[in-house]
């Protein structure tokens, strides 16, 4: 197992469609395997395969938000949605953003898991917007394509503040050229 580089918005990687899995080998293997380190590393409740620059159809989800149990999915896709939940949502591509974003209150999903044997996974609250969100990254959607805009704002560190942090309101080409300019930051280091 690895921890693998999460790339940042502006990143082209995060707006491709993923590719399907044909074949379950080893290569895929190893990238749940690092998808799932990374995200624990990364405290994130979900990963897809695009967020590190990886092409495939792979994500892993949280089984509960505070466990370290995964879900692996390949080729997955929603088959049935619900209801519609409102909610604040981030990603670790798009880091301290926050925005509200309409969801499915129920979503089923179909996959394959890495045995090769079909998997479905019905997921209600928090783990229907974590699967939908990260079905989105499959489709090379970003979470601030569907933020409702005037909702969307930066966390800021304040140890001023009980919780650590403050709001700062942003727009979408704000936070979009943010990203630009923290992406080349990090390329220039590397
Ligand atoms: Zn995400």
């Amino acid at each position: 197992m690895a921890v693998r580089r999460i790339v940042y918005c502006g990143h082209p990687a995060l707006r491709k469609k993923a590719r399907r899995v044909r074949e379950i080998d080893e290569g895929l293997a190893q990238l749940l395997d690092d998808l799932a380190e990374t995200m624990l590393v990364e405290s994130g409740l979900g990963l897809a395969a695009a967020q590190v620059a990886d092409p495939l159809a792979a994500v892993v989800v949280r089984r509960d938000p505070d466990g370290e149990e995964m879900i692996e999915l390949i080729n997955p896709r929603i088959v049935e949605r619900e209801g519609e939940q409102e909610g604040h949502e981030g990603c670790l591509s798009l880091p301290t953003l926050r925005g509200t974003v309409l969801r499915p209150e129920r979503v089923v999903v179909e996959a394959v898991d890495r045995e090769g044997d079909e998997i479905i996974i019905e997921g209600e609250g928090l783990m229907a917007r974590c699967l939908a969100h990260e079905l989105d990254h499959l489709a090379g959607r970003l979470f601030i394509d569907v933020v409702e805009p005037e909702s969307l704002c930066w966390m800021r560190p304040d140890s001023d503040k009980e919780c650590g942090y403050r709001l700062e309101d942003t727009t979408i080409e704000d936070a979009i050229e943010a990203f630009e300019r923290l992406r080349k930051q990090r390329e220039s280091e590397a």
